[in-house]
């Protein structure tokens, strides 16, 4: 792509494609080989502060739209996104590096958000108790919307993850501000179009460009009412903190360093390719990938030469091209950074299996890291530790199931973890015992759908009510509960006043 065909993105406020108060221009590039393929603005506070007040303006009006009405652009949004599918998925391969099949299971998961979000009138209803207060006195609760809500999204998943959160806050009637990674900003761009098209009332929707600054603004904004934040722990700990000096609503998902254990009695073919599937898909780079393989007993003599022959049959290159099965990370800080984790893993004593340095993708172009195994990995050692966020997997090696748990026992985060068992009483076991948020029994990425939380826990979840479903709804609306009493209606004993 030349200079001149590098367009620089607006920001999609009150309806139309606006420029805001900007600090300058970042470049967006395609990882898989370092292109430039268009240039992100970064809006000031004073930017914010424009955005803030279009969506704060369309308020009124959205929150006495019916919500048999709102739920109907929902509707909208599904059809169009049925028919942009993979063009919506092509942006994100662009833009993020995961193959066109990952990119797809993505969009896939932002519809079911919008279908989930369709039944608004049902999942937005009160309740109520006629006499509930005394005899004569009814009580009521309503749900009503606050005003402004905004995301702050991760780049991992450019479409999805603002999915788990702006479907519930517009059909409840709330409007919305994302502010989507500035490493991925044209996925959010072409929702927006899409958007656009259905014809949802101006400024309901609308999406602000930006890094840092955008975000501590939207924190400090008065009219902003709440902000759903998914990305790494330092930033969700104090996003969180900002949030909630602010009196604001505020949920914040943050890193995660997950376990996936092998029990000897487990499927192996089975067993193995899910954990190809959640340690090197997306490179990696999922919130629900497992980073830390536990072998039980003889799981280890069962699973680990079959896993490393899956991972040298594994295909690294542009995700864009079939038969690719791993693309690359999302920059080359990033691929600096997991590089240097490779290098600390050797220095500290771990055996490296599979080298990913040494993958002839990674001689480049673009942003290249082959899938990593290290075995004999001790707990102390610091790629067992911390978030690598790419693809290395640390294996270790115990003798029993308690020993197994008590690994992710001591684990700082919380988001997933994951057992491959055909013993029932194991998993229950297991699944009681684990302190995560999302549990997989021979399940190796523990995404829920759209109709339950996404939940996570530790240091991988500031906060209480999750994205999607229920918790969505509770997140977005204010419980109002109404006390009613007519004094010329009070019943008396014996008397039904019918
Ligand atoms: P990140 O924390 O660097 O950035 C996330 C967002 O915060 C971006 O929009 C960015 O502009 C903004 N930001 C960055 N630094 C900031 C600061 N100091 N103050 C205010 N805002 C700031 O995360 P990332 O690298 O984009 O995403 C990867 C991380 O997200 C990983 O740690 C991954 O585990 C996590 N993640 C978690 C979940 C989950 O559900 N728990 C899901 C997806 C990703």
């Amino acid at each position: 792509m030349t200079e001149t065909a590098v367009k620089t993105l607006k920001h999609y406020v009150g309806g139309k494609w606006v420029e805001l108060d900007a600090a300058g221009t970042l470049d967006v590039t395609n990882p898989a080989n370092g292109q430039v393929i268009g240039r992100v603005p970064l809006a000031t506070a004073k930017g914010v502060d424009e955005a803030v007040r279009v969506a704060q303006a369309a308020f009124p009006a959205w929150r006495a739209t019916p919500p048999i009405n709102r739920a109907r652009f929902m509707f909208k949004l599904k059809d169009l996104m049925e028919r942009r599918f993979d063009d919506l998925a092509k942006v994100i391969t662009r833009e993020h590096g995961k193959t066109l099949d990952d990119a797809r299971g993505e969009v896939r998961r932002a519809i079911e958000n919008v279908e989930t979000a369709s039944g608004i009138p049902s999942l937005m209803m009160g309740y109520g108790l006629e006499d509930g207060a005394a005899a004569g006195i009814d009580e009521e609760v309503v749900r009503t919307p606050l005003g402004v809500f905004a995301a702050v999204c991760p780049f991992n998943f450019p479409a999805m993850v603002p999915f788990w959160f702006w479907p519930y806050a517009v059909a409840c009637g709330d409007t919305y501000v994302v502010k989507p990674s500035e490493q991925v900003p044209m996925s959010m761009a072409f929702v927006a179009e899409m958007v656009d098209e259905i014809g949802l009332p101006p400024g309901v929707f609308n999406v602000v460009n930006g890094d840092r600054v955008a975000v501590e603004a939207l924190l400090d904004h008065p009219l902003v009412r709440g902000v759903s934040f998914v990305g790494s722990t330092p930033v969700a700990k104090a996003v969180y903190a900002r949030g909630a000096a602010n009196g604001k609503r505020v949920q914040a998902q943050g890193g995660a360093k997950n376990h996936l254990v092998v029990m000897p009695d487990a499927n192996v073919e089975k067993t193995v390719d899910n954990i190809v599937g959640s340690s090197f898909g997306a490179a990696g780079q999922r919130c629900l990938a497992n980073s830390i393989l536990v072998t039980v007993g003889e799981a280890h003599e069962r699973v680990i030469p079959e896993l490393k022959k899956a991972v040298e049959a594994l295909k690294v290159g542009d995700g864009l091209e079939p038969g690719v099965g791993m693309g690359p990370v999302i920059s080359e800080k990033a691929k600096q950074r997991i590089v240097g984790y490779i290098e600390k893993g050797q220095q500290e004593g771990a055996k490296l299996v599979v080298d990913g340095r040494k993958n002839p993708a990674a001689a480049g172009p673009g942003c290249f890291v082959g899938p990593t195994i290290f075995e004999d990995v001790r707990p102390d050692m610091t790629i067992a530790k911390e978030e690598i966020f790419g693809p290395v997997l640390s294996v270790i090696h115990v003798d029993t199931l308690d020993e197994a748990i008590k690994l992710i026992e001591d684990s700082p985060y919380g988001n997933a973890a994951s057992i491959f068992t055909q013993d029932g009483g194991v998993a229950r076991r297991f699944r009681y015992q684990v302190p995560t948020g999302n549990v997989g029994i021979n399940v190796g990425v523990a995404a829920p759908m759209a109709y339950f939380p996404f939940s996570g826990a530790k240091e991988s979840f500031f906060g209480t009510l999750h994205g999607q479903g229920r918790d969505a709804i509770d997140f977005f609306t204010e419980k109002k509960v109404v006390i009613t009493r007519w004094f010329d209606n009070l019943r008396v004993a014996g008397h039904h006043g019918f």
